[in-house]
């Protein structure tokens, strides 16, 4: 039954869910590459007999994505076309027992801290003088860079802690080394990363030490972009905006998921912060930090959550004009705090309220962008598409955020590439421009 030629000692990773995901595996296959397997990234040829899945297990959506996955390749496994199987990752971590019983084709199934252990299962050694290498799944120009592990916030809704155990900050000099090795092999834009940015350090002395880890990071040559990710509003070291201010290669742009806007839906969430003092604080951002661009995301149908509390949201959202917004649904996830509470408001309320607000936010992005037509911004190239070269600016982040097209057919731009482009039109979420010549 065996259908092709399996690669002995070749290992296809297959990472889902977020950027810290794509960060382990990338930590992991630098890891395999060192002790001599042939590795690739969610390769086409299929050819590897040993397939590893780093899964997600976050919310209903994710889970469902992984367990599909985790099934098709078992199906090849079945069929002769993997050898091993492997699983890591938050579902593993979270589901280990029952995911053994019902998917035995699995060889073994790891947590989110088992790096080690899946190496020795495969014969092979966790080489420590790797520390900050990384075998990027990016294009090169960019890397996401995990600071911390784990999360000690008690947020009401969410299962990370669950999944990635206390906050663990990266020691400084490790971090520092990762980004000079990342700078050596061309890299330009560190997307710093960790379930929440802003705590960096309170594990280890009791300080928070972003703004600090910022100057180390921004003193490393060849970084040019330093964009920060994931911060959590409540406590938030104001320091990192003079950090911000005092360095040309940090991004003028912060995500800083806010999840609500009635304090009713902030307490029950156990967010740590009211109404008032949010809007205080972006209010204080946007002062300190004059063109900043405001990244966040936001929750609809959390249990409790009344028709009166959508609508204040919603009119939240037109009145604070965020640049980049996102919206979850609720998803009710075992044994955290929420799953307490009556999931009372009904799946396609949940639906119609997330698209509601990003039917505001789609305007709001529409508007934002005219004001940026005739003038000049500088991009970063990340890949030709179709017709266009496509980049962003600082103001960006890959993936998530808006992008600027260049035409192919009147221009050359070369991926990786810092080009300063005239915007000459914009729509919702895409700028078009030409080279500044
Ligand atoms: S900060 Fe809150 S939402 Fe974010 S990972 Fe931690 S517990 Fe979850």
């Amino acid at each position: 039954m065996k259908t092709k030629t399996l690669r002995k000692n070749k290992v296809n990773v297959i990472t889902l869910g977020c950027a810290k995901n794509i960060f382990d595996s990338e930590v992991m296959m630098a890891q395999l590459k060192a002790n001599q397997f042939e590795v690739e990234h969610e390769s086409e040829k299929e050819d590897a007999e040993i397939v590893i899945i780093n899964t997600c297990g976050f919310i209903d959506n994710a889970k469902e994505e992984s367990i599909n996955t985790i099934l098709n390749w078992a199906r090849e496994k079945e069929m002769g076309n993997v050898h091993k199987l492997y699983v890591t990752g938050c579902l593993s971590e979270r589901y280990k027992p029952e995911l053994e019983k019902d998917i035995p084709e699995v060889d073994a199934f790891f947590g989110t801290r088992d790096l080690p252990r899946l190496l020795k299962t495969l014969k092979a050694d966790y080489k420590h003088e790797l520390v900050g290498e990384r075998l990027l799944t990016t294009p090169a120009h960019y890397a996401y860079f995990k600071i911390s592990e784990g999360c000690d916030r008690p947020c009401s809704f969410c299962a990370i802690p669950l999944m990635r155990g206390k906050h663990t900050s990266t020691p400084v000099n490790e971090l520092v080394e990762g980004a000079k090795k990342l700078a050596a092999q061309g890299t330009k834009e560190l997307i710093l990363i960790a379930q929440d940015l802003t705590y960096y350090g309170l594990d280890v002395s009791k300080k928070r030490e972003l703004p600090d880890l910022l100057r180390r990071l921004s003193d490393v040559d060849g970084i040019e972009w330093i964009r920060l990710q994931y911060a959590f509003p409540s406590g938030f070291p104001m320091e990192i905006l003079d950090v911000m201010n005092e360095r040309k290669n940090i991004c003028k742009y912060l995500d800083m998921p806010l999840q609500h806007a009635t304090t009713k839906m902030l307490t029950a969430m156990r967010r740590g912060i009211t109404r008032e003092k949010t809007d205080a604080l972006i209010q204080q951002i946007r002062e300190k930090v004059p063109g900043i661009a405001l990244r966040t995301t936001l929750i609809t149908g959390f249990p409790g959550e009344t028709k009166e509390d959508f609508e204040e949201m919603k009119s939240w959202v037109e009145a604070t004009r965020f640049d980049r917004l996102g919206v979850f649904q609720y998803s009710h996830e075992e044994n955290t705090h929420a799953y307490g509470l009556k999931d009372d408001v009904p799946a396609r309320t949940k639906k119609k309220r997330a698209d509601e607000i990003m039917e505001i936010q789609s305007q709001i992005s529409f508007e934002l962008n005219q004001q940026k037509v005739g003038k000049t911004y500088r991009i970063l190239v990340d890949r030709v598409e179709g017709d266009y070269f496509v980049g962003r600016t600082e103001f960006d982040s890959p993936e998530v955020d808006n992008e600027v097209l260049v035409s192919k057919k009147k221009h050359f731009l070369r991926i990786g590439d810092m080009v300063d482009i005239k915007i000459e039109q914009a729509e919702h979420y895409d700028l078009f421009g030409s080279p500044v010549e």
